[in-house]
């Protein structure tokens, strides 16, 4: 809720959180954040499409983006992607339209993030082998981060291959995720980000309450416990990354 902004970055400059990048799902949510940011100091927009919208979209969607896209606040193209995780009422024919109309939309977005010049924030659900096919097709030297990521570590190594950074969220502390902790090991810090997808996946602890982006601070922590390293290691690192791969000046 906009009339919680005040609030929730209070709480997060509080936990020691010096700049939120926030991304758009659609043209309303990409103009928002352009919004939020011009009201807020520390606050950056990104601007995109996800690919569960594709169905909902609007004739002049792309357009709306790709003017926003312009505007020098904006730091990066995102969330966009492809999501083959619901797919429900529909029959073979209807999946494969989705999946389509999904990667022309992906195209679109990717099209925008190279003519402005921006990185890519990408959402990848279920669908590794065809974002991965996609990806390094039209973008293999396009920054870009796979943001939330939770797949496998042969999925991790291909991505860091294609010089992709990788983002976890609050997930990597849920108990059960022994697995997902076991890459975050293995991923090098520098190749990583720390993100909260609020108001999504507040971290273990915390699971009923809204996440907002004061929780990234527990992801750090788990991190620096997962690697054996310090908060302020994996919070100098990090920070940098983000800065220097979202071109901001904290
Ligand atoms: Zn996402």
């Amino acid at each position: 809720m906009v009339e919680d902004v005040p609030s929730v970055l209070q709480r997060a400059w509080a936990a020691g959180v010096t700049g939120i990048v926030i991304p758009g799902t659609d043209s309303d949510s990409s103009f928002s954040a352009v919004n939020i940011a011009r009201l807020f100091p520390g606050v950056y927009p990104a601007v995109g499409i996800h690919p569960s919208e594709v169905e909902k979209l609007g004739e002049d969607a792309d357009a709306e983006i790709r003017e926003l896209a312009e505007l020098s606040t904006v730091v990066a193209i995102g969330e966009v992607g492809l999501d083959y995780h619901y797919f429900e009422g529909l029959d073979a024919a209807g999946i494969e339209r989705v999946k389509f109309a999904q990667k022309a939309l992906f195209t679109d977005m990717i099209q925008i993030a190279q003519e402005v010049q921006k990185p890519l924030i990408i959402h990848s659900r279920d669908c590794f082998e065809d974002i991965y096919e996609h990806m390094a097709a039209q973008v293999p030297n396009h920054p870009a981060v796979i943001h939330c990521f939770t797949g496998s570590i042969e999925e991790a190594k291909q991505w860091l291959e294609l010089g992709y950074l990788l983002s976890f969220t609050g997930v990597i502390t849920y108990k059960k995720n022994e697995a997902l902790r076991e890459i975050v090991k293995h991923v090098p810090i520098e190749q990583m980000m720390i993100e909260t997808d609020a108001p999504y996946l507040a971290p273990e602890g915390f699971r009923k309450e809204s996440c907002e982006p004061k929780f990234v601070r527990n992801v750090a922590e788990c991190v620096a416990e997962v690697k054996g390293v310090s908060l302020e290691e994996v919070i100098d690192i990090t920070t940098e990354t983000a800065t220097s791969f979202f071109n901001i000046a904290l």
